[in-house]
């Protein structure tokens, strides 16, 4: 072109990029005149790990000899490989190896999703909106409020209707939003009618501008089981509030068992079975994750033919982060008291049994759409091969959950990936690293591009825009024997 700028044809948007300069994405530049990926390109190398000294990829003093390299040791990801727009094209990296005299290949790409999103695990008892609230960043809607699950409230962001089926400025923020949350960054949200919440993979959540310490021991009446034994003979009921399942020891199985008498307590909500209440309260952010900060609010008055004055009471909240004590008086009434000390081990044992709150970004995507051509000649048996096991999906390597069903719809928690793993286009789309390693002979009989297979030793010499990253110890080694292959 008469200005020197080269096109990029790594995705649909097809930038003209000048000479010096960065791609809508700033993933690709104009390096003198030359198409080039701007982030490097990892690699995952586990030799230290086992104590043996690492020789540098990107150490120009040193000649690559052709003996630093022990295939079964590195694993080529897809992060900065580059991807190929449209996919017919052969992924950009499909690299051969052995491993343990098997010969395996991986295929290595950047996918392009449309189709993807991020489910978001948010360890807190407080109510953080009604579900199917929507969930906004930045004003725009980019998800929802989903079913809760123990301790833990979700929510369900991105999707491709959000990337696509709004606004523009919807489009991009939600993209914006899932690549900062697959990225390790924290994320403002504000719930509908709810709570605004501040979010970040594997660190506590910020509700209303109050960190989250500590996820719930059980729900109210799984906590009277776990410390029934701890309260006996040391207080006559055990009230643990709980937005779901307020539990009441006295009339609970616990408490049955243990002989604890009858006390004439009386609960607001609806009974469930013996010693279960449920909604005793409204949902909210203070006691159990209710929107109590009177717990006797929840009590109707004590039965005169059972209670008797003297009574010891004590109320606690699922992380004991609330508690108080009770004694009643003459007139059958709750007193307020300070909490014995012989109650204080107990309320300190719930606290100490809950875990650290946290949040967990999982990334789910579709890639069983045209992303496979990259693969083989043959899409849909690339699919056959992942559901037979013949095939092993990971992102950077990270190990990934496949859901059962047609296509390849995958699950992954981005912790366990190398950092800014995640990058976007303006379609908008998100673009994340995911490889498929087999064995060589199935690749074939899978119709893969052969004629693309290069060994691992190739990409070595080609030391320019390589960065070698140490793999989680946590995480199954990509290319360990024995999980590729239908026997092994
Ligand atoms: S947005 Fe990025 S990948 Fe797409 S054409 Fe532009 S530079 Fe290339």
């Amino acid at each position: 072109m008469a200005d020197d700028a080269i096109r990029c044809d790594a995705c649909p948007v097809l930038c003209y990029i000048k000479p010096g300069r960065a791609g809508s994405c700033d993933r690709y530049g104009n390096h003198e005149g030359q198409l080039v990926r701007l982030d490097p390109h990892v690699m995952l190398e586990r030799a230290q790990s086992r104590g043996d000294s690492l020789v540098p990829f990107l150490d120009k003093s040193r000649d690559w000899d052709g003996t630093l390299v022990n295939d079964a040791e590195t694993f080529v990801t897809a992060i900065g490989a580059g991807t190929t727009y449209p996919d017919y094209k052969p992924a950009p990296f499909i690299i051969s190896s052995q491993v343990q005299g098997v010969d395996m290949v991986t295929v290595v790409t950047e996918g392009i999703f449309s189709y993807c999103g991020v489910k978001l695990k948010i360890d807190t008892d407080r109510h953080l909106g009604a579900e199917c609230s929507t969930v906004r960043a930045q004003g725009e809607p980019v998800g929802h409020v989903t079913t809760g699950e123990y301790g833990s409230q979700m929510l369900s962001l991105g999707g491709v209707r959000h990337l696509t089926g709004g606004s523009r400025h919807e489009g991009t923020v939600t993209c914006d939003t899932l690549l900062s949350l697959c990225n390790g960054k924290a994320v403002e949200l504000e719930i509908e009618n709810g709570a605004k919440v501040v979010v970040q993979a594997d660190k506590a959540p910020i509700v209303d501008g109050i960190q989250e310490e500590r996820m719930r021991v059980g729900c109210g009446s799984a906590t009277i089981g776990m410390f029934a034994r701890q309260w006996f003979g040391k207080v006559d009921e055990v009230v643990v509030v709980d937005d779901h399942i307020t539990g009441v020891l006295s009339e609970h199985q616990a408490g049955k068992l243990l002989g604890i008498p009858e006390t004439g307590i009386k609960m607001k909500g609806r009974r469930s079975t013996p010693g279960r209440y449920f909604k005793v309260a409204e949902p909210g952010t203070s006691w159990g994750g209710t929107d109590i900060s009177d717990p006797l609010s929840i009590l109707a008055p004590f039965d005169p033919e059972v209670a008797k004055p003297g009574l010891r009471l004590l109320m606690v909240s699922t992380t004991g982060e609330h508690y108080a004590y009770y004694e009643l008086d003459e007139a059958l009434r709750p007193l307020e008291k300070d909490l014995p000390s012989a109650l204080r081990e107990s309320v300190a044992r719930i606290k100490e049994n809950c875990e650290p709150a946290l949040c967990t970004v999982l990334f789910m995507g579709g890639a069983g759409g045209s992303l496979r051509a990259g693969v083989t000649e043959n899409p849909v048996k690339l699919t056959h091969s992942v559901r037979d096991s013949l095939t092993r999906v990971t992102c950077g390597g990270a190990p990934v959950y496949v859901w059962p069903g047609g296509g390849i719809t995958i699950m992954v928690d981005v912790s366990r990936m190398p950092e800014n793993a995640f990058g976007y286009v303006p379609t908008p789309a998100l673009v994340a690293p995911i490889e498929f390693t087999m064995k060589l002979a199935d690749y074939a009989t899978l119709g893969g591009h052969m004629n693309h297979v290069r060994p691992m030793n190739s990409i070595h010499r080609d030391e320019d825009g390589r960065k070698k990253v140490m793999p989680r110890p946590d995480n199954p080694w990509p290319l360990a024997s024995g999980r590729v292959g239908k026997g092994e």
